[in-house]
């Protein structure tokens, strides 16, 4: 494999291909919005400059990545000659859909599809395309370049055959990659969103103010940063995105989102990527007074 397309430049697509092109691989960034691809790019450098100022990349190293990567808004053309692709677009499950289908039209026939999908059904994915064993996915995490987990989905018709390549390239990018199987939310956010939602809970019941939520699983459990943060890091609409699929893929009301969450993401209150969520942000940066606007 040498040619990659990532579909989607927010805030995993980029990531992706930074990853990618970081390893050598030629990467095609697609967006259908022109400032995502410009902000991309933004973060990319961004991160790149970080990595040399900790020591971990040379400036030769950084020029060669950003070589690596072309941004394109067409589809067709971005994805013609890729040996894989992998979708980072919205967390929706007709967009994914159709995506796919046009994928399946315009790539090779011998390329690999992957979506990083946080919990939609490969198998539903799969099963639009004419080629459903090389359909899998590719579960990075956030942030793509530090996180070293790949969580590779098998949906029901994926052949060994493309899970083992699949394997294989994540430990070629330096991740390590876990094979699980195709059930709403998978195991990452299975575990993670109901967490997520009773700590969104537990402030709009008043149980507790967002630091001081933060606080008890940082300091009591060990996470390195509180769920609240956590979820203003993912994005609030996503985290909403995920717990529906949860809540209809299992036909359970444990799932059903806070209403906190509800109206959050319908006042555009959506986390860092918006500049507020449970906290203030500028660029992209944790404002260091937070007011405790729930209490
Ligand atoms: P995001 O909202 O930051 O970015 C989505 C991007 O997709 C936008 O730039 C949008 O313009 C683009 N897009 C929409 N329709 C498109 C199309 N038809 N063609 C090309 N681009 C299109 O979302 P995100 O957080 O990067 O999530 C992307 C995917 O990754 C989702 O499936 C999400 O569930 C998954 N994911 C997210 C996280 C996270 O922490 N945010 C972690 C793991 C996986």
């Amino acid at each position: 494999m040498k040619k990659i397309a990532v579909i989607g430049s927010g805030t995993m697509g980029n990531g992706i291909a930074h990853t990618f092109a970081q390893n050598g691989y030629e990467v095609n960034l697609i967006d259908i919005n022109l400032d995502a691809l410009g902000k991309g790019m933004l973060t990319i450098t961004k991160n790149l400059d970080r990595q040399i100022a900790k020591g971990t990349l040379t400036e030769l190293q950084k020029a060669t990545t950003l070589a690596n990567i072309t941004t394109l808004t067409d589809l067709q053309t971005g994805v013609a000659d890729s040996d894989l692709i992998v979708e980072a677009a919205t967390e929706n499950l007709d967009l994914k859909l159709k995506i796919f289908k046009d994928l399946d039209k315009f790539a090779k026939p011998e390329a690999i599809l992957a979506s990083n999908t946080s919990s939609i059904s490969i198998t539903k994915i799969a099963a639009v395309t004419n080629r459903n064993t090389q359909v899998i996915g590719m579960h990075f995490m956030n942030p793509v370049p530090v996180m070293k987990l790949v969580e590779v989905i098998r949906g029901y018709a994926t052949s060994n055959e493309t899970t083992k390549t699949i394997m294989e390239l994540s430990r070629n990018l330096n991740k390590i990659p876990v094979e699980v199987n195709d059930y709403p939310g998978f195991v990452a956010n299975r575990i993670l969103m109901p967490m997520i939602n009773e700590a969104i809970y537990s402030l709009h019941e008043g149980v507790a103010g967002v630091q001081e939520i933060d606080q008890v699983m940082k300091l009591g459990m060990a996470h390195p940063m509180g769920p609240l943060q956590l979820a203003d890091f993912i994005g609030l609409d996503v985290c909403l995105a995920i717990l529906k699929v949860l809540q209809d893929g299992f036909g359970s009301q444990k799932y059903a989102p806070c209403p906190l969450l509800v109206n959050m993401v319908i006042a555009g209150k959506n986390g860092i990527k918006s500049g507020e969520g449970f906290y203030n942000y500028t660029n992209g940066v944790k404002d260091a007074t937070v007011a405790d606007k729930f209490l």
